[in-house]
């Protein structure tokens, strides 16, 4: 349940009374001790509930197996050695936290630790409040406060243990959370395919993005065996690669040559909202990947293509490949074009934001007054041609769908506007609407309607 609430962790170094302070906060909501496998092994995690403020998720990390180790630490070997282990558990918790309470000792004052992991949390960017713990009477507070200002955190002097500022703590955590994000539903996952023929390399590449340890494999109840999907997380933005099974299965085969389906292919891609065509730069283009190009773009489906094992072809062939790739292109110019190594892990990263741009460029929405406005500018800067004597009229522009744009221009007589006008409306209503990579379709529709003005 917690999992959807904003993550707000406590970090510090042990006995600064973490434990009484996260039992403090989650008061009666028992705690859910978590045996994570690694550096998380020591993990509560609970939620804060009061009145009027919203709920949020409290994660303790290293209490008391890191609060024993303690007692043995007094060589110079013993405090590195639990130093690494601390920060190597609150980072892996800051990694997954909204907001950070970083607790300290006012009775202790300011010690070297404290200063160690204030710089690490400086680094994480997130916001955090300075929790003063065992500030027990006020006449001392400023006092034990005074040293702490240094860190540069807003601070809040408390007692864990009498209970002495817990419900202006709440509060200020409360605040430092994002707004609203309590009830956020999670943006849903964008959809990828990932097609080409056996060992391009869709598995290793589905892997290098994914990560093995984030991925899960699962097969999905109600649809057959063969669809399986692979579901991964990077930079807060979850993403799933359609119908993997058929990718898995054929890297058995050795023979590269070997026919694929391109039925089975394109049915994937409709699963899909972006689809990847992995081509073998050792291989070159197939007929196969003509033909698939050629459904793709037939279907305006949302497609980017990517050349992988560059690290095998000398920069002079890759160049030369990529030349063919954009000439066998030539009939869907939108359509663009990476080289990666899977193997090496180059030109990775710009894949999936490319596969991000495809999808917005394809939600596209432009309002009727925008439309019209830029129907008047694209047929002032090159008006239709004479054609039979006659220049077709334009009367008016509409989108009728997304994904992708679709676009009608309503004209006089839709046979009087040639093939090489109709492109180039459309290259001018991608450059005005910023639609560069995804798929559109434009419809010219013969009506005896007169414009609207
Ligand atoms: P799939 O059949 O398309 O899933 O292809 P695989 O992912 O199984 O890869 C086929 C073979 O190509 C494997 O031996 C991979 O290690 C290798 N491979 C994949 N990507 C690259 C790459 O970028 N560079 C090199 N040199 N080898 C690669």
């Amino acid at each position: 349940m917690s999992d959807t609430l904003p993550q707000v962790i406590l970090v510090g170094r042990p006995n600064v009374g973490k434990s009484t302070l996260f039992n403090r906060l989650i008061r009666s909501n028992r705690a859910i001790t978590h045996d994570r496998p690694g550096v998380t092994r020591d993990r509560m995690e609970g939620i804060v509930r009061r009145k009027s403020l919203p709920d949020f998720g409290i994660v303790d990390t290293g209490g008391i197996t890191l609060d024993a180790h303690a007692a043995v630490t007094d060589g110079p070997e013993g405090i590195r050695g639990f130093e690494r282990d601390i920060l190597a558990q609150a980072e892996a918790a800051m990694s997954e936290a909204a907001a950070i309470a970083f607790v300290v000792d006012g009775r202790d004052g300011l010690l070297p630790l404290d200063e160690h992991l204030a710089a690490h949390i400086r680094r994480k960017g997130l916001p955090t409040l300075c929790v003063v713990n065992k500030v027990d009477g006020m006449e001392r507070e400023d006092e034990q406060m005074a040293e702490f200002h240094r860190l540069g955190f807003p601070m809040l002097p408390v007692s864990a243990e009498h209970g002495y500022n817990i419900n202006a703590l709440c509060e200020e955590i409360a605040a430092l959370l994002p707004q609203g994000s309590a009830s956020a539903p999670p943006p849903p996952a964008l959809r990828l395919a990932m097609l080409g023929r056996p060992n391009a390399g869709k598995s290793s590449l589905i892997n290098a993005l994914a990560g093995e340890e984030r991925m899960i494999v699962s097969d999905m109840a109600g649809t057959t065996r063969d669809s399986v999907d692979v579901r991964f997380t990077l930079d807060g933005r979850d993403y799933i690669f359609v119908d993997t099974a058929g990718v898995r299965r054929r890297t058995k085969i050795t023979d590269s040559v070997e026919k694929f389906s391109v039925n089975a292919a394109i049915k994937s891609s409709t699963k899909a909202q972006v689809t990847l065509l992995l081509l073998d730069a050792t291989e070159g283009v197939s007929q196969q990947d003509k033909r698939l190009m050629d459904m793709l773009d037939t279907r305006k489906t949302a497609f980017m293509v990517l050349i992988n094992k560059c690290d095998l072809v000398p920069q002079r062939s890759l160049e030369q490949l990529k030349k063919n790739v954009v000439e066998t292109l030539a009939f869907c110019k939108h359509v663009p074009i990476l080289t990666v190594s899977a193997l090496k892990r180059s030109g990775l990263h710009k894949i999936l934001p490319l596969a991000e741009q495809i999808y917005e460029e394809c939600q596209v929405r432009v309002p009727t007054g925008q439309l019209n406005r830029a129907m008047e500018e694209v047929l002032s800067r090159h008006q239709p041609p004479v054609v039979k004597r006659v220049r077709a009229k334009f009367f008016y522009l509409t989108q009728a769908e997304t994904a992708p744009p679709t676009f009608v221009f309503f004209v006089s007589d839709a046979e009087r506007v040639p093939e090489s006008y109709a492109r180039y409306l459309e290259r001018a209503l991608r450059r005005l609407f910023g639609i560069s990579h995804a798929p559109m379709r434009l419809h010219l529709r013969s009506s005896h309607k007169k414009r609207v003005s």
